[in-house]
């Protein structure tokens, strides 16, 4: 079991895209930690295709 470098920070950290729950629509891209269980990422930001702070809700 020999771990490479690098195999570390992906365990650690997960790459997810944050959608905006109005359209859909991909603006961010953001990590975070990998736990098990944990609920979605949601956050605040900004939408340029509803042009209004919608909630951006974490997607692959
Ligand atoms: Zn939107």
């Amino acid at each position: 079991m020999a771990a490479r470098p690098g195999a570390k920070a992906e365990k650690a950290r997960a790459s997810i895209a944050l959608a905006c729950s109005i359209c859909g629509a991909r603006n961010y891209k953001t990590t975070k930690a990998r736990r098990p269980g944990l609920e979605l990422l949601t956050l605040k930001k900004f939408c340029r295709d509803c042009n209004a702070h919608t909630q951006h809700i974490e997607s692959k």
